[in-house]
């Protein structure tokens, strides 16, 4: 069974007071930021490390620096880390970020499973998932939180809704994209470190995987990101007085007053 599991690095949340936006290009800049793996990627890596036997492929785009988050994918028992990156892969919206991708998927040989975080804690779209889909002309099933049976035909899952979820056997190869109510994912050791280190991470650039540089980075963007600002929050407090009754009474006529109500 192979299993490729799409790993995004993430500007780390401790940090996103640094973060900033490129007056030119509307796109964040990652540079003075540290990276870390996307929360719920470490969902779908535990759940492909579940997986007895499955030979594991992580696969990042990204700058040269998210190669520590394959390095971390390595350490924590991936068997294979590809780095996808190139200056042109800069910029890249969701689409194009899901076709480069999936000629990495292409490139690494036949994918049993793709697995996929449902969203990552940036851009957060939930598009790549199923746009890799797509270009790669399998099934998909979004928003897994638990998987019920697997062999090497099918995967049977559970998947989430706003008030339940949807049973669905997917016929392989398939992509999923997870939640983080499937697992809990383990934690880094001292050994799968030291394992790691003998671990290379393979880099492809443009030429690598055989796409024009029409197509990838913020060249081929179909989305123009035309305004970026942050919204300044500004809350102003209203203390009501009197009764319970009288401040209730007051609280819906101010949620009128403000259209809510
Ligand atoms: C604030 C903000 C708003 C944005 N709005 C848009 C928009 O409206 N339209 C648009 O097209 N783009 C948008 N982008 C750009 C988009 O976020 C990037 O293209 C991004 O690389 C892919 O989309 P995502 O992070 O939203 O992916 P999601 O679909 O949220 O990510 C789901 C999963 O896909 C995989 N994945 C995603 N990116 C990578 C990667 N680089 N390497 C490996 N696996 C990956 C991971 O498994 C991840 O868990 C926005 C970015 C930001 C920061």
């Amino acid at each position: 069974m192979n299993i490729v599991v799409c790993v995004k690095a993430v500007p780390d949340p401790k940090e996103a007071g640094n973060i900033r936006i490129d007056p030119q290009t509307k796109t964040l800049r990652r540079a003075n930021v540290p990276m870390v793996l996307n929360p719920l990627d470490k969902n779908a890596l535990e759940a492909a490390l579940q997986i007895k036997a499955a030979h594991i492929t992580v696969l990042s785009m990204g700058p040269p620096a998210a190669g520590s988050i394959v390095k971390e994918c390595l350490a924590l028992g991936a068997d294979k880390g590809v780095l996808l990156s190139d200056a042109a892969f800069g910029g890249a919206d969701a689409f194009v970020t899901a076709h480069t991708l999936a000629m990495g998927v292409r490139k690494n040989g036949d994918a049993d499973v793709v697995l996929c975080g449902m969203a990552s804690s940036d851009g957060a779209t939930e598009w790549v998932g199923p746009e890799m889909a797509t270009i790669l002309d399998m099934p998909v099933a979004t928003m897994v939180r638990e998987i019920i049976s697997h062999d090497d035909t099918a995967w049977e899952v559970k998947a989430a809704l706003e008030n339940g979820y949807r049973r669905m056997k997917v016929r392989l190869p398939a992509v999923l994209t997870v939640t983080r109510d499937l697992n809990t994912p383990r934690t880094l050791s001292f050994s799968g470190i030291i394992k790691a280190r003998k671990k290379k991470i393979t880099q492809w650039g443009l030429d690598d995987i055989g796409v024009s540089a029409e197509m990838v980075g913020l060249k081929g963007s179909p989305t123009i990101v035309t305004e970026m600002r942050a919204i300044e929050k500004t809350r102003t407090v209203t203390f009501m007085e009197g009764t319970r009754e009288e401040k209730a009474e007051q609280l819906v006529q101010k949620l009128v007053e403000v259209g809510v109500l």
